[in-house]
């Protein structure tokens, strides 16, 4: 198609959501909607086509380039790139085929005197991985006089310095981003604001609905604290928190503009939505969200009681759940450092000391999660952003998109006004920066200097700052903030395999790790351990193991830590260098593997001790020793007399066994009269050996069956021998993960569960089912 024949408009009717390339994700959004039945108001969109075909007819397209060619971490080259680029734009004139046909559509809109809003769409903007919140241009109640100017700045607006800025962070290739203008008619609102079909953070089926008088400008922008109302999908309970609203945005009547005015006193603390206007919102959010089948973050307007929408676009920061490339992306971004030497690693939100946090001294709402210390940076005029230092806290009336770069620098950012939906809001929380907003008065309150601790999940503000400063991990923000995780007796812990995953592994709220296997670190060595310690000094040897220990030990901090001694067969270790003299067993599974090795080799054995000494120094009582793959007492006595030569002291520490074959499920009292404070169940070996199936034999893979009645005899035999010792019982191996082993083990009364992470709500939900069952039946 030559360019000549391309409409430069497209109506909303005409528009799908695979147009966005073409009308930018704002026009797609709407289109859709309206396709597919929502009460969107009418309009249309000039396209991201019409845009190139302006700067490339007028041949302004190279230059733009070159002048935003610059290091935007140069606020003054930022500036001047900005500049240069939308008066560029702005003074380059229309054509005027282009002008008819844009004025043409404009006067078939309600009477052809509609007021109008005229909104900049990015083609790069609202993608799902990318909001870039408050970007680009807005202009509301626009008539035929002032539209063509309007969607020049619209174009313009793509070169704002927090566009450009906001690009190159994100690596977007500034020359592809194009943008389209919607044109759409106003709705003259009474009543508007934002809505999440799921709570942004967790993902959880509960809404959040926020609302002001007036248009929806002064919710969005954070010019007022709106009501806040928080919809259980589930059982349609609502939680309400009706806020003093000062201001509320209108249309002047004489001059068209939006103006901001005092809220008359007495709807100032009045409820803006009536129980049938949230009904109408809610049933409008099912409806968006089972629309595009991902959580919606909708802007909405009422007029009368008709309601509107405004806009959606998809939340970005829910985590997709618990899958494992996601898990590996999170690793890329958060390699953790392990290695600074320090006893205590200062990341992730878990860190919770506090002993130097003062007094509360106000309070907003919690808008993204974390907590922070650092001094107060008050900011009232932009120019004041360069006082803002890395780790600083920026304390302002609300943010805007100027402030974007600054927010990166920020340890945290308090806002006197704006709700959970305002740019601070969205923005910190996709920054990861901790945030309380609507404070009402920490401008005034606060201090420039003070040094504060703020709570982003409880929008909390302390004085002082909390002993351990938190660097932020962008896993943190997607951890949920309200787990569900339900109350149980029964411990439900998970198993941690690589050390990567401990954040992951922590966000499930699991009581503990039940198991952390310490093969992998040793096999990601590419040596076995004699050989690595001959090349490398056995310090570096337990240097490893302690680095890789500590990522878990950190992360869960208080909560315990059981790991297992090395239990690698012989066949993986001939795999590594320094694997030659493996002996070659005809079944490894049956050979010289878990304690068996450990003992015959002493003198190696003795550094993987000395690493949890050294550990237990550092002040890590949350480490537990685990020992795999023993038979009976004498394998025990042994193992704990090894510990004690590292100087490890059995009575102060916890310590224990696997019940992995018949032989130690036979001698567990022996095993608890040696001094073991728990037993955890390694049922893919207890399986293999109790009914002689190799469990990597795939010719006998149907007889692997771990409810065969012979293993649960056992075990069961052992969680009843070992409560009479008062020593703890637990599963650690795949069935832990099964529901119908979880019925059995909490109904003979085992003390903890481990499970997979991806596995661990459920069997957190199946505990809590049992033990109900159990309870009830002895009552009835
Ligand atoms: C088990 O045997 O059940 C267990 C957890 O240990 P591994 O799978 O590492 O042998
Ligand atoms: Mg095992």
């Amino acid at each position: 198609m030559s360019p000549h024949t391309q409409m430069a408009v497209l109506w909303l009717d005409e528009i799908s959501a695979d147009d966005l390339e073409t009308v930018g994700g704002k026009g797609a959004s709407l289109g859709e909607l309206t396709g597919a039945g929502l009460p969107v108001p009418p309009g249309f969109v000039v396209t991201a086509g019409t845009y190139r075909r302006f700067i490339e007819d007028a041949g302004i397209d190279a230059e733009l380039m070159d002048l935003i060619d610059i290091d935007v971490e140069d606020s003054s080259a930022l500036a001047a790139a900005a500049d240069g680029a939308q008066r560029r734009i702005v003074e380059t004139p229309f054509p005027e085929e282009l002008r008819e046909e844009i004025l043409e559509a404009y006067r078939r809109i309600g009477d052809g005197d509609a007021f109008v809003a005229v909104r900049s769409s990015a083609t790069a903007e609202d993608l799902p991985d990318a909001s870039f919140a408050g970007q680009q241009e807005t202009f509301l109640n626009i008539t035929e006089d002032q539209l063509l100017e309007r969607v020049r700045q619209c174009w313009a607006s793509l070169f704002t310095q927090r566009a450009i800025y906001y690009r190159q962070e994100q690596g977007f290739d500034h020359s592809v981003v194009n943008i389209a203008v919607v044109v759409q008619q106003m709705v003259d609102a009474d009543r508007s604001g934002v809505m999440f079909t799921s709570h942004p953070s967790t993902g959880e089926p509960t809404m959040i609905i926020e609302a002001a008088w007036g248009l929806g400008e002064a919710v969005v922008s954070g010019a007022v604290s709106p009501d806040n109302y928080v919809v259980s999908r589930a059982d349609g309970s609502v939680e309400t928190t009706i806020a003093d609203k000062k201001v509320m945005h209108v249309r002047d009547e004489e001059t068209g503009e939006t103006v901001e005015r005092a809220v008359p006193d007495d709807d100032r603390k009045k409820r803006v939505l009536s129980d049938v206007a949230l009904e109408q919102l809610v049933e409008l959010g099912e409806h968006v969200e089972s629309h595009y089948d991902t959580p919606q973050d909708v802007e909405w307007a009422m007029v009368d009681d008709e309601v509107y929408m405004l806009q959606s676009r998809p939340i970005t920061t829910i985590d997709g759940g618990f899958d494992l490339d996601a898990a590996a992306s999170d690793f890329e971004a958060t390699e953790p450092s392990l290695s600074d030497g320090s006893g205590v690693q200062q990341t992730g939100t878990n860190a919770t000391e506090t002993s130097e946090r003062g007094d509360l001294l106000l309070d907003g709402l919690g808008s993204s999660p974390g907590t922070a210390s650092g001094a107060v940076r008050i900011i009232r005029k932009l120019d004041e952003l360069d006082k803002v230092g890395t780790g600083d806290i920026i304390v302002t009336e609300m943010t805007t998109p100027d402030m974007v770069p600054a927010m990166k620098r920020a340890a945290g950012i308090v806002t006197d006004e704006g709700g959970m939906t305002s740019h601070a809001a969205i923005v910190s929380r996709e920054l990861g920066v901790p945030a309380v907003v609507g404070t009402q008065n920490a401008t005034s309150l606060l201090e420039d200097g003070q040094q504060i601790t703020i709570d982003g999940d409880k929008g909390t503000i302390f004085e002082g700052a909390a002993t351990v400063s938190e660097e932020r991990e962008p896993v943190e923000e997607v951890r949920p903030q309200a787990p569900v995780k339900p109350m149980t007796a029964t411990e439900v812990k998970v198993n941690v395999s690589i050390p990567e995953a401990a954040q992951r592994a922590a966000a499930t709220g699991a009581d503990g790790v039940g198991l952390l296997r310490i093969e992998h670190m040793i096999l990601s060595l590419g040596k076995t351990p004699a050989k690595f310690i001959e090349d490398n000094s056995e310090n570096a040897y337990v240097g490893e193991l302690i680095e890789g220990i500590r990522a878990v030990a950190d992360e869960f901090y208080p909560r315990p830590v059981r790991v297992r001694t090395l239990d690698a067969p012989t066949d993986e270790f001939r795999e590594l260098e320094g694997g030659e003299g493996e002996p070659v067993e005809h079944n490894p599974m049956l050979g010289y593997r878990g304690i068996r090795r450990s003992l015959d080799r002493p003198e190696v054995f003795a550094y993987e001790l000395e690493a949890f000494r050294r550990l237990y120094d550092m002040g890590y009582d949350n480490v537990e020793i685990m020992f795999p793959l023993v038979n009976d007492a004498e394998d025990v006595y042994r193992a704990k007399r090894e510990m004690e030569k590292a100087g490890i002291d059995p009575q102060k520490r916890k310590w224990g066994v696997m019940i992995e074959t018949p032989a130690s499920a036979l001698s567990v009292e022996e095993m608890a009269q040696a001094g073991i404070d728990f037993a955890s169940f390694g049922t893919n070996d207890l399986t293999q050996y109790t009914l002689a199936v190799d469990r990597n034999n795939g010719n006998v893979a149907d007889r692997f069956d771990e409810l065969h009645p012979a293993v649960l005899t056992l075990i069961g035999d052992v969680i009843e021998t070992c409560r009479e010792y008062d020593v703890d019982t637990s599963i650690c191996g795949q069935a832990g993960s099964k529901p119908e082993m979880v019925q059995f083990l909490v109904n003979a009364g085992v003390s903890s569960i481990s499970a997979n992470i991806d596995a661990v709500r459920d069997v957190q939900h199946e505990v809590k089912r049992v033990e109900q069952q159990l309870l009830l039946e002895s009552i009835r």
